[in-house]
This record gives C-alpha cells, structure tokens and sequence, in this order.
C-alpha cells in the first residue's frame, strides 16, 4: 500500500511512473490487514495529526476508486464490564476523545449504533473518525485507476535486485531509470538496500488473523475489545490497573480483539503479536498457533452474544514498525539514501491508516 499510494501521489504530481512488484499480486502485509482505517489508537500529536490526514485523503480517494470498499462506519471498542467501562468513560472526557471525535455509550446506546452488539456490554466508546476499506481489492482498485492514466506502468512477478543511484535493475536485468526511487519493501529488511534498511530502527512483528464465513448480522461499525486500551497510544494516560488481568493467552500472545465485516458478509477477526526484537519468539513460527483463536472467539462471542459462523480461514502477516531505539515522535521511517533515494516503511500497525499521508509527505520532501 505503501508503494501504492506513492505511485499515486506521483501521477497526481504529474510524474511518470513505474512500480515494481516481486509478486504476481501483492501477498504482504497491505493484503492481509484488517482494513482499518483506525484513528481512534493513534497516539496525540504528529501520529494523530497524520492519520486524520490520511482519513480525510482515504475518504477522497474512496469517491474516486469506487472498488476501494471505502466505509466511514466508525468503530466501537466495547467495555464487558464496570472496570472496562470506567476507564472508557475517564477517557471519553478527556480532550483526546473529542479530536478523535469519540464519545462514550451506555449499553442500550452501543446497541442503538450497531444492533450485532448484542452480548451483555457495559458500554462502548464510539469512534466516529475510523473506517474501513477492502485490503484483499484495495490495491488492484487503485492500480486500475491509474492504469486509465497512460503514464503509469504495473510491473509484477519482478524483483528488484540492485539499485545504482535512480536506476534499479530487477532479477531479469531489466533496467528501470528515474529521477527518484521510492523503495517501499515493507518488511524485507534484508533485500533491497539492505545496508540501510537493517541498519535502520526498525523491526518485524508478526500477527495471526482469522476470517469467518459470510455472517447473517450486519455489522454497522468495526469493534474493538477492551484490551485495546492497552495496546493502542491513545490511551496510554489512562490508569488501566483496575481492569481484571487478561487471560494468560492473551498476555502471552499480546492480544486484542478486532473485529471488522467485509462486503461480502464475512467478518475478520485478530490479533496477536511477536516481534523479532524478542529472543523467546524467534525465528517467527511458519504455522499459526490454535490457542489464541479460541481467546478471540471468546470475546467476539461475548460482545456479539451469539455464536460466530464458521471459521474459513486463517493467516499469519508481518509487518515493519519502528523499534523502540527509534527517536521519540517519529511515526515511521523515512530515510534519504541518497539524492532522489528515499527508503519508507516501518509504519507498523497502523500503515493501512496512514499510507496516503505518508506518501503525500514523502513527496512533499523530496519537492519536485
Ligand atoms: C495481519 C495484519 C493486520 C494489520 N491491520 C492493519 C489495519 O487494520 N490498519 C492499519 O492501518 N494497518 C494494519 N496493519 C499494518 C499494515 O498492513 C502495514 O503497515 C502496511 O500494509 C505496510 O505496507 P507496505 O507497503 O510498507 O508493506 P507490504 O504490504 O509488506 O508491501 C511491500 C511490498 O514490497 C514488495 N517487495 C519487497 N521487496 C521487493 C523487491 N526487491 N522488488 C520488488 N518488490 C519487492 C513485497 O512483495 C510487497 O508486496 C496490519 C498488518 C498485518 C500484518
């Protein structure tokens, strides 16, 4: 999505533009995600202004690439009892809830905006800012709308192996030539300008997803659990220590429920989190572990108060964040590697968010 949208960015400058894609179609983390759109954990400052940013450029770029799936259904992160509910409720009177345009809901109220809550909740804080687009289509979608443009060109199933200056060759030794070389390679620290990229604050973290078959509730705004208070920066003034501990699964895998409904009726379900920056998770597990998806069916019971539809698939994805050695303030990574040479990734769990801003800052700097 990263590259993506830079293409994007660039044909909107008026720039000619060529992306190259490893893959027959993009199988990384863009593809993977939920989808969301997730104002409501940003952190305050520069991260928060940014993904309002970005919100604002998805809405636009939504009208105009209709298969985007864009919905501005809001979200709804849904206290299960007393303890859950006070700290949203310390939280909705803040000054945070009104820049993300949040507010807190009884019960009765979280059922009102979205009639599939109906477990026995405390009480939810409603986002309105957060959306939702369709990841698996997302990125065809937009290539499509740019293909109309006769000066971008699609290349797949192309590795890009080696970079001189704004020249990149790929693994056929086709050579592409520029006037800049946008390197977006997610989480390959390892391949392309590897020097910089592993040199870079930068690590990888690896979730397990999960997605059920076509559900016949309709969901009218993506949830979230409580544990997300303690995963997400909005909310890390708050005093959590009178919420009951999380089940030894969920503190082990550092989990969180998100639960989001695609088009087509089915709802994806995650997550979890390990990094390879933490010695007892590595090397990242090539199969998906069975333990966490019972905790999540749990809670998504538990909100929905019925039993979910059958579970179809499962999937692990990485993403590239920021490692905690990076300065404070700093959202992702942007690194001049030489002139008319920028390396940007390590948006981490929050890249389907902020891409358009993003690339929209990256040009800004590189100026014409
Ligand atoms: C399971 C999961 C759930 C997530 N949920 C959300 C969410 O709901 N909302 C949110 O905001 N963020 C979410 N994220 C994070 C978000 O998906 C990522 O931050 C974002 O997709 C990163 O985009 P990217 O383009 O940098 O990386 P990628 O999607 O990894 O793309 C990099 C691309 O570069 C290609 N590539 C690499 N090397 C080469 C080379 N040498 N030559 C040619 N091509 C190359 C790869 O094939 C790949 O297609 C989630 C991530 C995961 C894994």
């Amino acid at each position: 999505m990263l590259g993506t949208m830079h293409a994007w960015w660039a044909l909107q400058r008026g720039d000619e533009v060529v992306q190259i894609e490893c893959d027959a179609e993009a199988r990384s983390a863009s593809v993977r995600n939920f989808g969301l759109v997730w104002v409501s954990g940003r952190r305050d400052g520069a991260e928060l202004d940014l993904a309002l940013r970005a919100r604002e450029l998805w809405e636009q770029i939504g009208v105009r690439v209709s298969g985007l799936g864009f919905r501005p259904h809001g979200s709804l992160t849904v206290a299960l009892d007393g303890a859950e509910a006070a700290a949203m409720q310390a939280y909705a009177a803040g000054d945070g809830a009104r820049q993300r345009r949040t507010e807190w809901l009884d019960g009765a109220g979280a059922r009102a905006v979205n009639p599939a809550v109906g477990g026995v909740v405390a009480g939810a804080l409603w986002c309105h800012s957060d959306a939702i687009v369709e990841s698996r289509v997302a990125l065809a979608a937009m290539r499509t709308e740019m293909a109309v443009n006769g000066r971008y060109r699609f290349i797949a199933g192309r590795r890009v192996r080696e970079r001189r200056g704004t020249e990149v060759i790929d693994h056929c030794g086709e050579r592409h030539g520029g006037d800049a070389v946008i390197v977006c390679t997610g989480a390959e620290h390892d391949g392309l300008d590897a020097e910089h990229l592993s040199a870079a604050p930068l690590r990888r973290c690896r979730l397990q997803m999960m997605q059920t078959a076509p559900a016949e509730l309709s969901l009218t705004t993506s949830i979230a659990d409580a544990d997300s208070m303690r995963y997400y920066p909005a909310y890390e003034h708050l005093d959590l220590s009178g919420l009951a501990p999380q089940p030894p699964v969920a503190v082990a895998n550092r989990m969180q429920l998100l639960m989001v409904q695609r088009l087509d009726g089915s709802l994806t379900i995650g997550d979890t989190h390990t990094y390879d920056d933490d010695p007892t998770t590595q090397p990242f597990a090539f199969d998906v572990d069975e333990a966490p998806y019972g905790h999540l069916i749990e809670r998504a019971e538990a909100i929905l108060g019925r039993s979910l539809p059958p579970i179809q698939r499962r999937w692990a994805g990485v993403y590239s964040q920021l490692a905690p050695t990076a300065s404070a303030g700093a959202v992702y990574h942007h690194g001049e590697i030489e002139p008319g040479v920028v390396a940007v990734t390590g948006p981490g769990g929050r890249g389907m968010t902020l891409a358009p801003a993003i690339a929209e800052q990256t040009w800004e700097r590189l100026g014409t």
